[in-house]
């Protein structure tokens, strides 16, 4: 009957598997430069309570950065200390995107921190 079928789990578990697959999500900066290729969408991911920066937990996700470094470290006072943040930067206009707060490279760290509302998955913003 019509009710058996709408209950079959190949219809429940086929847009999951979809979304488990390789779809990357791009993210451009507002000057509308790639900066970030991910394997999810950053609505996904955690937030940082802190500033409410994106956390890509580096031993789970792929993705990829397009950015440079943003100079010598920014030390930032936080509730409990000092926070040394290594700022990654736009390579078009220097726009700060992401930031790591233990190592200056990229992925070598346990996380990486996108900042809030430095991205889109719109590429021309200032249209
Ligand atoms: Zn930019």
């Amino acid at each position: 009957m019509p009710k058996i079928v709408s209950n079959s789990v190949i219809v429940q578990s086929a847009p999951d598997a979809a979304r488990r697959g390789r779809r990357l999500t791009t993210y451009y900066c507002v000057c509308g430069e790639y900066v970030l290729i991910l394997d999810t969408r950053l609505s996904n991911v955690p937030t940082r309570r802190t500033d409410g920066a994106r956390v890509l937990v580096n031993a789970k996700r792929k993705y990829k950065l397009n950015v440079q470094e943003a100079g010598r470290p920014v030390y930032l006072k936080r509730e409990n200390g000092v926070e040394k943040q290594y700022r990654f930067c736009c390579t078009r206009c220097k726009l700060v995107v992401a930031y790591q707060v233990e190592s200056p490279v990229v992925r070598e760290d346990r996380y990486t921190y996108v900042v809030n509302g430095a991205v889109s998955e719109d590429q021309d913003l200032d249209a």
